[in-house]
Formats: C-alpha cells, structure tokens, sequence
C-alpha cells in the first residue's frame, strides 16, 4: 500500500487500533502502542496520514507522529519538564525564562502529538486544560506589570487550535499592553491541518499596536505539502512574517540532503529559518536523538550547501531552565601564538589576518 494508492483517512486518529486499522503499525504492535498511547497523547490528522507512505518501514514523517514501543524506554537522565518550563512559571500559563520574552501557554492540546516532543508530559487530552478565565486575567497582570516584557510568545499546546474569535480577542489584549511590541505565535497547525488557516484566523493574528510573527515548525521537507505551502502563503501575503523551528531527528532529517531541502522549502514559503533544534530530553525520545557532534557535522555541510538565507542556528535547550544556547559548529580558533584561524566552508583552514606576504 502507497500514500497514493491508500484511501483517504477521513478524521484524526487517536487510537492505536484506529492506527492498526488504517494500515500505519502492525496489528502485532498493538498491545505495546496501546501502553504507549495510555501516556502520551497520539494523533495523525488526515493531512498528516496522507503524506505517511506505510510502505517504507522508515518513513519520516510516520516517524514524527506515530507512536513506537521504543517510547516506553525511558533513560535515567531524560526528564518530564526537560527545558524547564516549571522552575520559570511564576503564574499559571507563564514562563518567563529570559528578561525581555515570556511564553504565554493558552492551551494544551494540539492538532497533531510529535512523538519527541519537549512538552509530552503537558500536553493532550486529559493533561491541563486551557487557562481559566481567572488565570488568563492573571496571566495578562504579570504581562501588564512587567514592563521589560517586549516579545509575548504563544505556545503551548498549540495556539492555532484556538477560534478565530477567541485568537481575535487574545491578540487585541495583548497589543493594549504598550511595552508588549512582538507577538510570536508557534504552531504546527499549517503543516497538520492546513484547512484551519483560513482568512478569518488570518485577520485575527493581527492587532493594532504590535507586530505578529508566525513561527512554523516542521522537520521534513514533505511536510511542506502544496495546502502546507498555501496555508503559508496567507500568513505572508497577509504581511505577516515567518520563521522556522525544527527538531534534528534521527531517521527523519539527520543527513544533509534532507535538512538541505527543507531549508530551501522554508525559504521558497518566505520563511526565515530560525532554530534547528537538538532533541531534549524528554521522556522515551532517545531514538530520535542524534549526537550532538553528528548535528554540528551536518551544520557544517549545510554551510557548504546553502545560502545563509537557508541557515538555521543549531540550538540546545540547557536542562533545567537556563535557556538556549547556540552550540555550532565554530568555524574560528586562535591558536598557541595568537593567530586566528578560520575554516571555509570546505574545511580548509586559513590565517587571519593573512601573512603579509600573501595579501
Ligand atoms: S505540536 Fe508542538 S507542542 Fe504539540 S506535540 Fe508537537 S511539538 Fe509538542
């Protein structure tokens, strides 16, 4: 059975037999997934199911999103809140890690569940609910009384699972906070489930009195679908700038094709790649990770591939809280005497400033 050739799932599946049943694991996986599912959330949009080929054992994009035995192996060091959200949340649907940003989370359910994701033990159905009334009012008195708060960044969950309507009235009281000038939504939405952006979700993100960013994360190329594509278009054709985030996963985008197509995708969508993530340690996610050397190799041959419009930053999220931090590669060293030394792209490493005999 081919993506092609296989008929259309019709609504998002949640359950492993649902899975079973239209043709995504094997029947003989079912007691393990079922183990799986009964503490991560699982879901596979029709939009998603339709870019998996369940031909290929090692599809990537299956890999993404459907659940694995491997997820019931959890290592001593992986960790429930693993970039530390808890430790930085000073009221409910708050993380304020760095002084001039703060994530706002209004939700915690998603179109579709990734099965690396940094946030699994927060989010789906039957983890928190979405914010209250009280607490969303407290939400905005932190926003509101901390002036050094420029940038709000909606997460969570994700925020395009929110109505139009109530998207609308997020985003106007957020721009009627004065020092509030960025408003960065991150989303999935484009990519799962592309019919939800629609002209009136669209027209909601923007507010009088702050600039809106839409941050996409996808992890292959395929994921940029032609609706995918489109779904992007009106977020840039509305003059609303965008940015990637992805996650190196093994099996999925880990050699240098792969991240070398999906930046161009991103780039041809007008999407600014902005973070290539190295996988957290989140619970039952090890393998999906890389080495943090195989992710600094593949930055460099991406160096040598494409243009810097094409580059993303190669960023670890440090345990516990304290933030990201771009981990390369370097490409300049200075060595015994003093002299810098800078790689090219090819690897070949050069004087700086050159002799003077060869200038
Ligand atoms: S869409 Fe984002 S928050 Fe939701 S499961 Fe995927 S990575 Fe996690």
């Amino acid at each position: 059975m081919s993506a092609t050739n296989r008929q259309a799932v019709a609504t998002t599946l949640r359950a492993p037999a649902e899975l079973v049943d239209n043709g995504l694991a094997p029947a003989s996986a079912l007691p393990a997934l079922e183990q799986v599912a009964a503490r991560y959330a699982v879901a596979i949009t029709p939009a998603v199911a339709a870019l998996i080929d369940p031909s290929d054992a090692n599809d990537p994009i299956a890999r993404q999103y459907v659940p694995s035995a491997e997820e019931l192996r959890t290592l001593p060091n992986e960790l429930a809140d693993p970039i530390g959200d808890h430790p930085n949340s000073p009221v409910a649907g708050i993380v304020h890690r760095y002084p001039d940003r703060a994530l706002l989370k209004l939700v915690h359910v998603c179109a579709v569940y990734c099965r690396f994701c940094f946030r699994r033990e927060m989010v789906g159905p039957g983890k928190d609910s979405a914010l209250t009334d009280e607490a969303y009012t407290a939400a905005l008195d932190y926003i509101r009384t901390h002036g050094e708060i420029w940038e709000v960044i909606l997460t969570g969950g994700d925020p395009l699972m929110l109505s139009a309507r109530r998207l609308r009235e997020v985003m106007r009281d957020l721009a009627a906070i004065p020092h509030v000038k960025i408003i960065r939504i991150h989303t999935r939405v484009p990519v799962a489930d592309p019919d939800r952006i629609t002209d009136d979700v669209v027209a909601a993100l923007k507010a009088e009195g702050a600039t809106t960013w839409v941050a996409l994360h996808a992890n292959h190329p395929r994921e940029l679908s032609d609706k995918a594509r489109a779904a992007c278009a009106r977020f840039a054709d509305a003059g609303i700038p965008m940015v990637s985030q992805s996650v190196l996963l093994r099996g999925v985008n880990d050699d240098a094709a792969t991240l070398e197509a999906l930046m161009r995708a991103f780039v041809e969508c007008r999407i600014k790649p902005y973070y290539l993530h190295h996988g957290d340690l989140a619970p039952g996610t090890a393998h999906l990770r890389t080495t943090l050397e195989a992710g600094q190799a593949l930055m460099r041959a991406l160096r040598g591939r494409v243009s810097g419009l094409c580059q993303p930053d190669y960023v670890l999220d440090i345990p516990g809280g304290h933030g990201k931090s771009p981990i390369g590669p370097e490409y300049l060293q200075r060595d015994a005497t003093g002299a810098y030394r800078v790689a090219d792209y090819c690897g070949e490493v050069h004087l700086y400033p050159p002799p003077a005999d060869q200038t």
